[in-house]
């Protein structure tokens, strides 16, 4: 593995930082998968529309351009959003097709599901997809050939690996910032801040919902001066949606994990958007400006 810079991170007085968008609706959401079937999707009232096109606007205002993994699922059935993200001056990249998480596939499903998902959103865009971001970030040392797969479906990078302890997630022994693997694959991992011998979660997610928006902002603070490296935050499109049905019958802990502060979600990025200065993954990452 080589450590790589992003020069476009560190041009001009204030830092630019990576902001990503998982497009996926609240039922896709790993955590509700033993509720809800997959054959069920379809049946279910699809928000994820509205809320991109709420996300668009809320990047507008803030002149703030980000990167979209998404779903080649959404992409079938909304290419017109596909296509207003791309209109928007946005990234399009591919958060699989039907958000399978790595671990559960073997490599001629991974295969067929990257590649269907690459070929779909670039049809409907009409834009070469370069990105990549697993499922619940479900790449770690038990599956590291899916970035073999990658590279092989023509991806130029994945932002698939998050360096933390979590009980669905995580490799926290992975580097904490971009670097390529054997394969030549740039991988871009979501930020974390060390601290006290650990990699504390600092860049979004329900983490973000979780804690106090000044700790957020002192933790990207510190990656961006400290470790003079570009943030990479995600969030998703239901994060925002107050509105959505609730699903019954889950467990207390995916029950507040999902829902904690989604009231206050959209005010916090808004602060952040003002805070701090946002670009796209390829534009940070694969770009060099010098
Ligand atoms: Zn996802």
């Amino acid at each position: 593995m080589t450590a790589i810079n992003a020069p476009g991170g560190r041009d001009g007085p204030r830092m630019t930082n990576a902001l990503t968008v998982d497009v996926e609706d609240y039922f896709q959401v790993s955590a509700f998968a033993p509720y809800i079937a997959r054959s069920e999707w379809d049946g279910r009232e699809c928000r994820v529309e509205r809320n991109v096109e709420r996300i668009l606007a809320l990047l507008e205002t803030g002149n703030a351009h980000a990167t979209f993994f998404t779903l080649g699922w959404v992409a079938e059935r909304y290419p017109g959003l596909v296509r207003r993200i791309v209109a928007a001056g946005h990234e399009l990249a591919s958060h699989g097709y039907g958000h399978e998480r790595v671990s559960d596939l073997d490599h001629p499903s991974f295969a067929a599901d990257i590649g269907r998902a690459k070929n779909i959103l670039e049809d409907v865009a009409g834009v070469a997809v370069h990105g990549y971001r697993a499922p619940s970030f479900s790449i770690g040392v038990g599956n590291l050939w899916a970035f073999d797969s990658l590279a092989r479906a023509g991806y130029l990078y994945s932002s698939s690996i998050y360096p933390i302890r979590h009980d669905h997630y995580g490799m926290p022994d992975s580097p904490r910032f971009a670097h390529r693997r054997d394969n030549g694959l740039l991988e871009i991992p979501i930020t974390t801040l060390r601290l006290f011998a650990r990699n504390l979660p600092s860049s979004g997610g329900g983490y973000f919902r979780l804690l106090p928006y000044a700790m957020s902002r002192w933790m990207l603070n510190r990656v961006n001066t400290d470790d003079r490296e570009a943030a990479v935050f995600y969030f998703h499109p239901w994060e925002i949606d107050v509105g959505q049905p609730r699903v019954d019958g889950i467990d207390l802990k995916t029950r507040f994990r999902h829902y904690v502060n989604i009231g206050r979600m959209e005010r916090r990025l808004h602060s952040l958007l003002a805070d701090f200065a946002w670009g796209r993954m390829d534009d940070i990452f694969l770009r060099p400006v010098h």
